[in-house]
């Protein structure tokens, strides 16, 4: 295209660094990706750079169709290689905190290994834009600055190993899709700027995961979650995945945090509110040994709210804002964001998107704002959380919310409302129209009200 022009860096290939790029590279005349693990060669292995790989991993159905829209027939080539659409909860044993979901439709997800949905996502990217370049084995450590401090104009980064060989590289645009464990902020404050605002809601869930051979006898549903409660804050998801596989996720909060040691896990697993997992999982096959992740906090670094933003400079993904993954909803997010910049491009250049990347950082991070409101708005009611305590507004939400959980499984109306909201399709508030609100408060036991944590 004759408007493609200037040069744009971005760090880290996971899924949100991949679907900027292909998006970026509609009006950069090149674009470069930068990630500090080893991703050309073997396709779909397992990598350092992304621990959470090893855990379940649910794709909303929101998260698919902006994918999809970006890179049409992603759903279909990833279908067709194992992963699976699954129909939540009416293909599930879904244990609600208060009782099975029953007798009602609600949304899907795509259950699929990380590693496949990153390799294919690399071969469409890469494949379909020859002006992205991916550098792997190369790790950013810093940004680069002119005109004092008002615009980002580069990266430093080395070959991963080589400590003190380091090199930059010029851009017009600089956009950070390094994760959860990044430290953007750092890298700003190294150039002097101020430390943007970070907000933090940690309600101390652990993960403990392993894979299993999925038996060849059908079970008449395709995945289980066993979710905790007040009473018992233990759950368990069970999904499958390609390779013939399950991907079985324990997860505890507080003191309930699941262990990795075979007995152990087998005893918390057989420990939930429902025998089901234990059962379905007695005669399957493992295949790895549990593995734990405890890093949880859902964490929002507000880089939209810097007075005199830098141009030049973007922040997607995990690294911008994080969610107790519990909700499952980073990958979708990461995928609208990357929707979000490529209407943003529909009418800027190269050059205008890099000027006015401030504005653009406010309508990226926009897209955070509906699963943040689920993930915290849960989150708080824990007793032991660590973050701002709830006020009553929070107190009597939660209430309501429990309320609507407890009505949906088994009132359909209600279950379609629920899980709009909990796919993205629709914000959080239009779970207060009078139609859901009459349905849910007419219920006379309120079952779940107190109940509602949800693992
Ligand atoms: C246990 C767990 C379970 C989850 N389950 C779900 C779920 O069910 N559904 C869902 O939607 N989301 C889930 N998530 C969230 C999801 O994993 C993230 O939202 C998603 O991976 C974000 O993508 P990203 O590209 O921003 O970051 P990542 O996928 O983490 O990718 C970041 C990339 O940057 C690279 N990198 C880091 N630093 C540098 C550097 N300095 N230089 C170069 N490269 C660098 C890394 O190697 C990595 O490749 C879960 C998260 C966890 C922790």
């Amino acid at each position: 295209m004759a408007d493609r022009t200037g040069h744009a860096v971005v760090v880290g290939a996971g899924l949100s660094g991949l679907l900027t790029a292909q998006v970026l590279a509609r009006r950069f005349a090149r674009v470069t990706v930068i990630e500090r693990d080893t991703v050309t060669g073997e396709a779909g292995a397992f990598r350092a750079g992304v621990p959470q790989a090893r855990h379940v991993h649910i794709f909303w159905s929101r998260g698919l169709a902006a994918m999809d829209a970006l890179l049409p027939g992603t759903v279909a080539e990833l279908e067709a290689a194992g992963a699976s659409l699954v129909g939540a909860p009416e293909e599930m044993r879904w244990l609600s905190p208060a009782e099975w979901f029953t007798g009602v439709t609600g949304a899907s997800y795509l259950s699929v290994s990380r590693e496949l949905l990153e390799a294919t996502l690399r071969h469409r990217v890469l494949d379909g834009s020859p002006s992205i370049t991916l550098l792997d084995r190369h790790e950013v450590t810093g940004l680069v600055a002119a005109d004092g401090t008002e615009a980002v104009t580069g990266v430093r980064f080395r070959e991963r190993g080589e400590v003190g060989q380091e090199a930059t590289l010029d851009a017009e645009l600089v956009v950070v899709a390094a994760g959860r464990s990044s430290r953007p902020a750092q890298w700003l404050t190294q150039l002097g700027r101020p430390a943007p605002a970070v907000e933090r809601i940690d309600a101390h869930l652990g993960y403990s995961s392993r894979y299993f051979r999925r038996p060849d006898t059908g079970t008449g549903w395709k995945a289980m979650y066993l979710q905790g409660n007040a009473e018992l804050p233990r759950g368990g998801v069970m999904n499958p995945i390609d390779g013939g596989r399950w991907l079985v996720t324990l997860i505890g909060q507080g003191a309930h945090q699941p262990p990795v040691e075979e007995k152990a896990w087998w005893a918390y697993a057989a420990s939930l509110r429902s025998d089901e997992l234990a059962r379905a999982l007695a005669d399957a096959e493992p295949l790895s040994d549990p593995v734990a992740f405890r890093a949880t906090a859902n964490e929002w670094t507000h880089f939209e709210r810097a007075d005199r933003p830098p141009r030049g400079f973007l922040v997607v993904g995990d690294a911008l804002c994080r969610f107790n993954p519990v909700y499952g909803h980073g990958m979708s997010v990461a995928a609208t964001q990357a929707q979000e910049i490529a209407r943003q491009l529909s009418t800027l250049g190269a050059a205008q998107f890099a000027a006015r990347s401030g504005e653009i950082q406010r309508a990226v991070a926009q897209r955070a704002r509906g699963a943040w409101a689920i993930a915290t708005g849960e989150d708080r009611c824990y007793p032991d959380v660590e973050g701002p305590t709830p006020g009553l507004l929070t107190r009597l939400q939660q209430g309501y919310m429990g309320r609507v959980l407890a009505t949906s499984n088994t009132d359909p109306l209600v279950a379609e409302a629920l899980f709009a909201v909990l796919s993205l399709n629709r914000r959080p508030e239009s779970l207060l129209s009078p139609r859901i609100m009459s349905r849910t408060t007419r219920r006379r036991n309120g079952s779940g009200s107190s109940n509602s944590k949800r693992l």
